[in-house]
């Protein structure tokens, strides 16, 4: 009776070591994948834009816009809403929001496209080879989501000597307004 007694008690002390030794290591383990879920969310939410397929561009863009920033086309000069727009504002990538543009830096280049000598920063713009229709030139295309904007060429005013040739239906102009100017204060 007594070594099935000690047998009993010494495995009864085995399982609750056991239970309260796994217990702390499982609400650790359930951390940490809570986390990694977390986690998992915010990087699908960063390039749900990129997820977009060609049905769902075509839902959310007219036709111009869905050509011109989806297939790579190109809107005729001195046809699209911003060539000679003077607004006083930022410029936005048509399908995501992305900032690209401010209208700090954008001319009148004569090429009846809205034209810009810099873009708000480098990580906003994608530059790729562009090599078709027999010309060598560079293709603009929104870091963000991958529409594509235009081309950049060598010939801007100063101080960056470039030119950012857009299509009007690329871009999306949101105006600065006083009460955007004081958020961004607040922040800074
Ligand atoms: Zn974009």
């Amino acid at each position: 009776m007594k070594i099935r007694y000690a047998a009993f008690v010494a495995i009864a002390i085995g399982l609750v070591v056991i239970l309260f030794g796994l217990y702390p290591a499982n609400t650790g383990q359930d951390a940490t994948s809570r986390q990694i879920n977390v986690e998992a969310k915010e990087v699908s939410d960063l390039s749900k834009d990129l997820q977009k397929n060609d049905e769902d561009w075509k839902e959310l863009l007219t036709d111009e816009q869905y050509k011109v920033a989806r297939q790579c086309g190109t809107e005729p000069p001195f046809s699209g809403k911003y060539y000679d727009f003077k607004g006083k504002g930022s410029y936005q990538c048509v399908c995501c929001g992305n900032v690209l543009f401010g209208s700090n830096s954008k001319y009148d280049s004569g090429s009846g496209w809205p034209s810009f000598w810099e873009a708000v920063n480098d990580s906003a713009i994608t530059k790729i080879v562009d090599r078709s229709l027999g010309m060598v030139r560079t293709e603009i295309k929104c870091k963000k989501c991958d529409a594509h904007l235009g081309h950049v060429f060598e010939d801007g005013p100063e101080p960056t000597g470039l030119r950012y040739c857009v299509n009007s239906a690329s871009l999306t102009f949101v105006p600065d307004t006083t009460e955007i100017t004081e958020e961004t204060d607040k922040k800074n």
